[in-house]
């Protein structure tokens, strides 16, 4: 450790290292640590709103807070600049355009689109992973619909929009799809029958996570407003025409694809020479990276083990906002020489949106919801999200109460 104070450094200002920085300017004096969070742009978004500015519903800057708006600039040092790669012998982190030295660090870079290797998939299908991935998908969608109207050669399934992966990401977007593809049909004289809204799922359901009755009650709602859901068809390739799915190898058509088949943890992980299983560090029960003293690592980019199902918890924001707490409390107990606290994840429950106006959802010990009641949960979440990033000044400001 440095003579001076010492050193925290966050890596990532997502739901994980956002609020785990908040939490520490509470639990800390300036004298007690530097903290410094590095993250890629000046400003944070709101990644699970991320279906809705994909596919055109809600404007980008609608999802995106500046950094500087909810982080004291001159209690903690902003860092904007993108990291590559972690040297932990060395105690540096190394970004694009300079380097950090840091005590205590702490990792929370994220996800990425895992495309499993399939083949075509990186080069031909768009993914949703941050605001610009996700920006580029509605504006190519709406761009199709231009081509198509302008009367110049375009392919007859210029105007398809092929999902691939029915998890909670696949299907909220083709949610906010179908209140979107209408608008467009509309702003440019469309008939609504010429454009196809296609999700191809792997599994024989749709998002397994929920009971039959909600997964129906999704499915019918998704299809009477014209989604085509494809289940038990796993796509092996992606070409630029479209997926090439199921054992009979068709090729399904469309102007725009997207994959969105699972996530995996930030590629700096592996770039560092961590050790990942499926693409993530499992983490001990205090969220230190094993056999690292000094070394948290939280959010999309870890496992923590669910002890009672044997398996690790989903990646989810809920889990990452929790993780925050623990995070902040450890990192707090090292610079005082306690012992540290083990995380135990207290579900709040789950809900999927179908849309602007509905949805599904299973909260407090398994409570269903669906409908507008689900829809105006979801909402709910959204702005306590903001809430718990920037109080309720930017709940004003960015939240969700458009009527339904
Ligand atoms: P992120 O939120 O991804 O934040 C990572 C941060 O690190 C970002 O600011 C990014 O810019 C920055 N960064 C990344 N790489 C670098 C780099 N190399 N250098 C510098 N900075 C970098 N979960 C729920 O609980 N409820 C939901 O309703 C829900 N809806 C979702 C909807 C969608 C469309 C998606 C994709 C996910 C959804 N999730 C939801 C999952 C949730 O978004 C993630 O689990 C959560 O974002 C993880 O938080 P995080 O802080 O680990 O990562
Ligand atoms: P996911 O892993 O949950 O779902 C991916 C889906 O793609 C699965 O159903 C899988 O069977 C399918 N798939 C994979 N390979 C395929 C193939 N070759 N062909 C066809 N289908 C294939 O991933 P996600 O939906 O991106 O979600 C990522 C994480 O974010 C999850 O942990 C989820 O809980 C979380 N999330 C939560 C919410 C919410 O709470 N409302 C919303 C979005 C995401």
């Amino acid at each position: 450790m440095s003579f001076n104070k010492p050193k925290i450094v966050i890596l990532g200002a997502g739901y994980a290292g956002l609020t785990t920085t908040r939490r520490l300017l509470q639990k800390l004096s300036p004298e007690q640590a530097e903290i410094i969070l590095v993250n890629k742009h000046n400003y944070h978004y709101e990644s699970t709103w991320l279906h809705e500015v994909a596919a055109g519903t809600i404007n980008p800057n609608q999802a995106r807070v500046m950094i500087s708006d909810v982080i004291n600039p001159t209690k903690v040092r902003l860092v904007f600049d993108a990291v590559k790669r972690i040297d932990k012998d060395e105690q540096r982190v190394i970004l694009e355009n300079s380097e950090l030295e840091y005590d205590y660090l702490v990792v929370a870079l994220g996800f990425e689109s895992n495309d499993f290797g399939i083949k075509g998939m990186a080069e031909h299908a768009f993914a949703i992973e941050d605001i610009e991935t996700s920006r580029l998908i509605s504006e190519h969608i709406e761009y199709q619909f231009a081509k198509y109207q302008s009367g110049e050669e375009v392919d007859e399934h210029s105007l398809n929009i092929l999902v691939g992966g029915a998890g909670f990401t696949g299907i909220e977007f083709v949610g906010e799809l179908a209140e979107r593809i209408p608008q467009l049909c509309k702003k440019y004289d469309i008939d609504r029958s010429k454009v196809r809204i296609i999700n191809v799922e792997a599994a024989p359901s749709i998002l397994p996570m929920f009971d039959k009755e909600l997964v129906a009650y999704a499915k019918k709602s998704l299809e009477d407003r014209g989604v085509e859901i494809k289940i038990g068809a796993p796509i092996s390739e992606c070409t630029p025409e479209g997926f090439i799915v199921g054992e009979d190898k068709e090729l399904i058509k469309a102007g725009t694809i997207v994959w969105t088949g699972g996530v995996k943890g930030s590629s700096v992980l592996g770039e560092s020479g961590f050790e990942l299983v499926k693409g993530k560090v499992n983490v001990n029960s205090d969220l230190r990276m094993p056999e690292e003293e000094n070394i948290f690592v939280m959010g999309d980019c870890s496992w923590v083990w669910n002890k009672e199902e044997d398996r690790p918890y989903p990646p989810t924001a809920q889990l990452a906002m929790q993780e925050a707490d623990v995070v902040a409390k450890n990192l707090v107990a090292l610079l005082n020489n306690e012992p540290l606290t083990d995380f135990v994840f207290e579900s709040k429950g789950t809900v999927a949106s179908l849309g602007l106006s509905d949805g599904i959802g299973s909260i407090f010990n398994d409570y269903k919801l669906k409908g507008k009641a689900a829809a105006a949960m979801k909402k709910v979440v959204d702005n306590r999200s903001l809430f718990l990033i920037g109080g309720p000044k930017l709940v004003l400001k960015k939240g969700k109460f458009r009527p339904f």
